[in-house]
């Protein structure tokens, strides 16, 4: 993919929500992208940086550590979201690398990460991820134990829950599945929701998202 291309992709994906967002009578201000750069070098990430993108997500903490602290030198007003599994040893290097973690999903993370955040003078923001399709094999916290597992995290972890996240089932039609978390974040009484990734980002602002999180689009197929 060349710079050009990148550049005129992430045109295009921010022209398309813009459209989606105006049937759904929404403002364009009200969801946020973020740029799905996993896998991919510095040297696709930067045309993105250069067109204006400012916030970026990676599912691995060791492939963000190899790419996000020399990007970030130069670019310090990114905003980095980590978006796959966090496992409780990787908590310390998580709170140093990303400013958002959008995959809380359980009590003994939400411990550890209040206990990093107490020592380090940095503001993060953090998701509680949902397994809206109750899929034995996924993470994430089940729809049903949400209220309780967010109101937890806020009052006896201290954690700054903003919102919450969710991975729809692969081989399913997404809309149940954004309409579920938009309703429990209403429940849970939450302003955010990260939901919508490539095949499904335009539905997904549709339904009240506040961040889309697009990879493939931008920066093309993985390998
Ligand atoms: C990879 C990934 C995305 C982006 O997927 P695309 O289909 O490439 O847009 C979004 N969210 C999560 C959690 C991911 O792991």
């Amino acid at each position: 993919m060349s710079d050009l291309d990148i550049a005129a992709n992430l045109s295009a994906v921010k022209a398309a929500m813009k459209s989606a967002l105006e049937e759904a009578k929404r403002s364009p201000e009200e969801v946020k992208l973020v740029a799905v750069s996993k896998t991919f070098s510095d040297e696709e990430i930067l045309p993105a940086i250069i067109e204006g993108q400012k916030i970026f997500g990676e599912n691995r903490i060791q492939e963000a550590r190899s790419k996000w602290p020399e990007i970030k030198k130069s670019h310090p007003d990114i905003e980095l979201h980590l978006i796959g599994p966090l496992q409780t040893n990787k908590v310390k290097d998580a709170v140093e690398l990303f400013d958002v973690i959008e995959t809380v999903d359980r009590e003994k993370l939400a411990q550890k990460l209040s206990l990093e955040l107490q020592k380090i003078k940095k503001s993060i923001k953090v998701f509680v991820q949902v397994n809206t399709g109750d899929e034995p094999q996924k993470a994430g916290v089940a729809p049903d134990e949400v209220v309780t597992f967010v109101q937890k995290c806020i009052e006896e972890y201290k954690l700054p829950v903003v919102g919450l996240m969710c991975i729809p089932p692969a081989k399913e039609y997404a809309a149940p599945h954004f309409a579920l978390l938009h309703k429990l974040a209403q429940e849970a009484d939450l302003k955010e929701i990260s939901m919508g990734m490539s095949a499904d980002y335009e539905m997904a602002c549709q339904l009240g998202a506040t961040q889309v999180r697009v990879g493939s689009e931008i920066f093309g197929a993985r390998a």
